[in-house]
């Protein structure tokens, strides 16, 4: 019998339809922005689950959907619902770093750690390596940390295990491949892996442990992957591997919108598609139902001048709209308040805030707006930039808490076992490092082996002796209390609230009102797993109201996303295209830099404002600036300019005489003043470095950890013999040479001829 057709598919086109329909076999949409790419993977998963869970026993289990970002797999979830009429649960989607971490935790003793291991932020990992560089004498100054961290996330995205590496860098003479072995090995030591190790382990698990890929590979009967253009190698391999028993996966992309070569992306996994799945079939789609005509045909006109494209026809049936604007002015602030005044006409229009975006190239850009909508009094959320899990306080309070919910956590211990200053010192630390390097074991369970000996002073001991009772206290406290009371137990007793409370910093309140922010925010969530859980994993939804705002984002984070009215600042030389994206990655740096003002303007529903200011203040300097040379690959058809740049003319390069030679020279007479500041909003100096990245290193600072279930509890410690035995003569690094007088494990007793009696380790016995 025929049955009706759900609902949910009259809402598309018949290409669509197509897409939707079919479920069974390789399967690849390649198609322009706004055309439902997005939609059909929905539609697809409300299908699968529709027609397959009776006829086919399909569970939620079996099907796997990968996002690019955990907030848009938090919309496909509620999407999905909807168009089913009930909830969802149980199935794998997410994005590959939070799937990868679901299924690592699983087999974590596969690959050398225990499922409750840490994901590391960048701070923690650079940390790390700092380290792990001092030991091997290497010099930080000419060989940067950060530099190696980056070099070895290329690696890890390529799906490099230390032994596979095969290409010499010029890092540390060569020496990077070494520090990258170590530093796998101290991770595992850690219980730690850091963003990249997710993929790279589950692809170390499926090689060495065939029977665990069959096993998902038997489970997963269909896989859905959205933005598929910006995936890497390690996220392909990955996702082969998954798809080769029942090879119904579903990609959908758009060759145009790769953004993310930087990060290791491949868009060739795309072009390769249908050599990878013979068979395949693809789908083409080409109505947009996103844009106005005029933001459709600027968009496409502007990445014409990419080469190697797929190439792609996009029509719409709106036939309204306003031309794309392009508007020059004299310098950031007018830029500010021209896109501020603009946001104000549209709010007096009743548009609301919640469809507005200012979306920018880098983060730097930022400030300018928020202060302006401050200002103006419009409630604004930045996206992706830094937010309050990345605060200072918030990022200490962190620590304790990771530390109650995980006794091992080395670097959460060395972040606060001296905040408030509890006299621990470098050489204290070092001590701790070097023990807990020779024996393999964390650094807090260095701390306990080491409290009853006297390789730490007695004050030492005192200290980190008392700091360690409380954890324990602390701990058991979970048993019988709430999560909130032992976390203000926590920060109260530790003396980290007083810290704050007694400082004469003139942001010391501010910090106080975080931490009781973050108590609250802890008492959203069932225990402190759950809550560290969402810190590390949703921190892109810090929405904590539903008030209307509008959204400040970088270019890189608003893939995928619309807006009614986008504005697009900073088009100059230098910002948009991107100074370093030229310079290191010539021609085909700019092509990455024009993918991405096509993602930039294709956001936009209704309207889309470019513009670009005639003078730049970069580094406490200020610079003259030109518009980019987007602007002027723009269809003049479809583009309206105006100018307000000071210099007379009606601005752009199509007007002459605007940008003339001598207009140039024509500097406001405070510029020449090198020496003094302007009275307008400084653009800060070398602060502004630290936003300079875009989205991704913002979602790879998150801080993932996860953590036992409340309470438990356990210690990792050494449990080794002695190479000494009673009678020897030895020389200890610190006391001199003395005579074993006792031996238990490797503490040995020693009468030393300057100290006396001493209970130390072997560890810093001195060899020969
Ligand atoms: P991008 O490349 O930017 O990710 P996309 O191809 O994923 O875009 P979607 O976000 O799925 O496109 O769709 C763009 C807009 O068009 C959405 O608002 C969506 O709801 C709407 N849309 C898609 N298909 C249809 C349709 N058949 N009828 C009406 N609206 C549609
Ligand atoms: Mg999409």
């Amino acid at each position: 019998a025929d049955t009706p057709t759900p609902a949910y598919l009259d809402n598309l086109n018949a290409e669509q339809r197509d897409a939707v329909e079919t479920l069974d076999g390789p399967l690849l949409v390649l198609a322009g922005a706004g055309t439902g790419k997005t939609r059909v993977l929905t539609t697809r998963l409300a299908h699968l689950l529709e027609t397959k869970a009776q006829t086919e026993r399909l569970h939620p289990q079996q099907i796997l959907a990968v996002t690019f970002t955990n907030r848009a797999a938090k919309e496909m979830q509620e999407r999905v619902a909807q168009a089913l009429g009930r909830p969802v649960e149980g199935w794998w989607l997410g994005t590959f770093h939070s799937l990868s971490a679901r299924l690592l935790r699983r087999h974590a003793d596969l690959i050398g750690l225990k499922s409750n291991f840490t994901i590391l932020d960048s701070d923690d990992q650079v940390r790390l390596l700092k380290q792990i560089m001092d030991a091997e004498q290497i010099d930080p100054k000419k060989w940067p940390a950060k530099q190696l961290m980056g070099i070895i996330q290329r690696w890890k995205d390529k799906g490099l295990t230390p032994e596979r590496v095969n290409e010499s860098v010029e890092f540390a003479n060569g020496g990077a491949k070494h520090l990258y072995k170590i530093y796998q090995e101290r991770l595992k030591v850690l219980n730690a892996c850091d963003f990249g190790d997710l993929l790279l382990h589950c692809l170390t698990l499926f090689q060495q442990h065939p029977e665990v890929l069959k096993q998902y590979q038997n489970t997963f009967r269909y896989i859905l992957v959205d933005e598929y253009q910006d995936t890497n190698v390690a996220q392909y391999l990955w996702l082969r591997a998954m798809a080769m028993v029942h090879r119904n996966i579903c990609c959908v992309g758009d060759d145009d919108q790769a953004i993310y070569s930087w990060r290791g992306a491949e868009v060739g996994n795309i072009l390769r598609f249908e050599s990878d799945f013979p068979g395949a079939k693809v789908v083409r789609l080409e109505q947009n139902y996103r844009s106005t005509p005029h933001i459709l045909a600027a968009a496409s006109k502007l990445i014409t001048f990419n080469d190697g494209r797929l190439g792609k026809e996009l029509w719409t049936e709106i036939d309204t709209g306003d031309k794309v604007f392009v508007k020059g002015v004299w310098d950031g602030e007018a830029e500010a308040r021209l896109i501020g005044e603009d946001i104000e006409a549209l709010q007096r229009k009743g548009v609301g805030a919640s469809q507005i975006a200012i979306l920018v190239r880098a983060g730097f850009q930022t400030r300018e707006f928020e202060e302006r909508l401050i200002t103006l009094g419009i409630p604004y959320r930045v996206v992706g930039g830094p937010r309050f899990y990345e605060r200072q306080e918030i990022r200490d309070a962190l620590a304790y808490i990771r530390l109650v919910a995980q006794p091992d956590d080395s670097l959460a211990f060395e972040r606060i076992v001296n905040v408030p200053k509890r006299g621990v010192g470098k050489a204290t630390l070092q001590t701790l490092h070097q023990y807990s390097r020779d024996q393999a074991i964390s650094l807090p369970a260095a701390a306990r082996d080491l409290l009853d000996t006297e390789e730490l002073k007695p004050k030492m001991r005192q200290s980190i002796g008392g700091l360690l009772g409380d954890f324990k206290r602390w701990r058991e406290m979970l048993g019988n209390s709430s999560h909130v009371e032992v976390v203000e137990t926590v920060l109260d007793e530790s003396g980290y609230t007083d810290m704050w409370r007694t400082s004469k910093e003139i942001d010391a309140p501010g910090r106080l009102e975080n931490l009781k922010e973050l108590v609250s925010a802890i008492g959203e969530f069932e225990n402190l797993t759950s809550f560290l859980e969402h810190v590390s994993l949703v921190m892109e939804n810090a929405q904590n109201d539903h008030e209307e705002k509008v959204t400040i984002m970088t270019l890189h984070a608003a893939k995928g996303l619309e807006f009614d009215y986008v504005f697009l600042p900073g088009w100059e030389e230098g910002v948009f295209p991107h100074q370093r994206a030229m310079d290191e990655s010539g021609v085909k740096g700019l092509e990455e830099e024009r993918r991405l003002a096509y993602v930039g303007i294709t956001r936009a529903r209704k309207r889309a404002t470019i513009c670009y200011a005639a003078n730049r203040r970069i580094y406490n300097q200020w610079q003259s600036a030109l518009p980019s040379r987007f602007v002027d690959e723009l269809p003049d058809e479809h583009i309206e300019r105006s100018s307000d740049t000071g210099l007379g003319g009606h601005g752009g390069n199509h007007s002459p005489g605007a940008w003339g030679a001598d207009d140039w020279m024509k500097m406001p007479s405070w510029a020449s003043d090198s020496g003094s500041t302007p009275s307008r909003n400084p653009v800060s100096g070398a602060g502004d470095r630290k936003f300079a990245s875009s989205g991704w290193q913002d979602r790879v600072r998150k801080n993932v950890i996860d953590v036992k279930p409340d309470g438990e509890t356990s210690y990792s410690t050494s449990s080794n013999s002695s190479k000494y035995k009673v009678g020897d003569t030895v020389r200890h690094r610190k006391f001199g040479s003395g005579t074993v007088r006792a031996v238990d494990g490797n503490k040995l007793e020693i009468h030393f001829e300057s100290v006396g009696t001493k209970k130390v380790v072997d560890s810093f016995i001195l060899p020969g």
